[in-house]
């Protein structure tokens, strides 16, 4: 993607607070129209990031472009983008409707079009009927709807959210985030949305960049970064609870193998990111993936020990040791064994992950 049919565009692009380097020669190309989710733990610089889009931060180097405009010197009203935080920051005295039209009727808009924004954010965002409320008397989703309808009413290329959702309860968390996902595949312009919650970046984005000490590690469809990641920090962020990793050694004898212990898998329908070489390696395989007393189905099984059971409702989560190491299995509720019991496990190692001494994908 060039600049030109990019939404927005981060090029080389560096920030320091004093001598501490926050982000360094950082690239992000976001497609029109697309929705990017920016996903890593608290404070590997997301918000530092968006807000460098934004321009509520000078950077230290590098250029922005949003809609193919260097906006890298330009004031935050100039560039284009609304901006939703975490903190609702909704003006306490004044009515939902006045939030709404606070920044328009600053900036000089005509009357009749303020009022025709506001009727069109109210209708899709379901807040009609608390126009003339004033925020103490609105829910937290109430008031994040109308901290939504700000950036909506002014009609921008580009939405950027921080944490959107992290002030509210589980239930509402839920809620709000379809209520995103509908106003982005109506409304569908670029948006930029910041999460260190591995559900919403899954179920909201086009594509997520997954961030670690203000680097992109992988920046991809959510299923690539789910199947295929290229590191292990990205294996074990996503994915609850996260994959199993057991530690071994590569071998080749007449054929690649993953040995620990006893154990021996064979690694033949494995797809090889590159040329691997015998030595010490991490074995990765989700919960999900692995089944348990089903027959002789699986390219590979095992014989364990169950732990622990933990019931979760539609599914069960199943503790076990496996080459003496820490092992998951996610079955359906109906196939869930008892604590004590001997199983077998099975799975086709062409789900796995594997990776090198250092982490990275092999
Ligand atoms: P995230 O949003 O991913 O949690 P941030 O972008 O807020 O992370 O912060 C990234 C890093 O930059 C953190 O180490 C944080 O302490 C540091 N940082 C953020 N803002 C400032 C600031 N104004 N001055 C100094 N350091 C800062
Ligand atoms: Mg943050």
């Amino acid at each position: 993607m060039n600049v030109a049919n990019a939404s927005v565009s981060v090029q080389d692009l560096s920030l320091s607070f004093g001598s501490v380097t926050v982000l360094k020669s950082l690239n992000l190309d976001v497609a029109e129209g697309e929705f990017v989710v920016l996903l890593g733990p608290s404070g590997c610089g997301k918000s530092t990031l968006l807000n460098c889009i934004a321009g509520l931060l000078d950077i230290s180097d590098g250029r922005i472009f949003i809609k193919g405009k260097n906006v890298t010197w330009e004031e935050p009203a100039d560039r284009g983008i609304g901006m939703v935080f975490q903190s609702y920051a909704l003006y306490p005295q004044m009515t939902v409707e006045k939030n709404l039209s606070f920044g328009l009727r600053v900036a000089g808009t005509p009357k009749d079009e303020i009022d025709k924004r506001i009727a069109r954010a109210a209708e899709i965002l379901q807040i009609g009927p608390l126009l003339q409320r004033k925020p103490a008397a609105l829910s937290g989703g109430q008031r994040q709807r109308v901290a939504i309808g700000r950036a909506l009413v002014r009609d921008v290329d580009v939405f950027l959210f921080d944490e959107p959702l992290s002030n509210l309860d589980a239930k509402l968390r839920s809620e709000l985030r379809v209520e995103i996902k509908r106003l982005h595949q109506k409304l569908a312009n670029t948006m930029i949305y910041v999460t260190h919650d591995q559900i919403e970046a899954m179920t909201l984005a086009d594509r997520i960049a997954v961030m670690r000490g203000g680097v992109i590690q992988q920046f991809d469809a959510p299923q690539v970064i789910y199947n295929r990641p290229v590191n292990r920090f990205v294996a074990g962020f996503l994915g609850s609870p996260g994959m199993n990793f057991l530690d071994g050694r590569l071998e080749n004898d007449g054929g690649w193998h993953f040995v620990a212990g006893e154990l021996k898998v064979p690694l033949a329908s494995y797809d090889f990111e590159r040329e691997p070489s015998p030595g010490a390696s991490v074995f990765g395989i989700r919960p999900e993936h692995v089944g348990l007393n089903s027959g002789s189905g699986w390219p590979f099984t095992a014989q364990a020990t169950v732990d622990v059971v933990e019931p979760m409702g539609s599914d069960t989560l199943v503790w076990l040791k496996l080459a003496d190491q820490n092992f998951t299995v996610r079955v359906t509720s109906e196939r869930a064994p008892q604590s004590g019991e001997s199983v077998e496990i099975g799975f086709d190692p062409m789900r796995a992950s594997l990776f090198d001494e250092q982490g990275n994908r092999l």
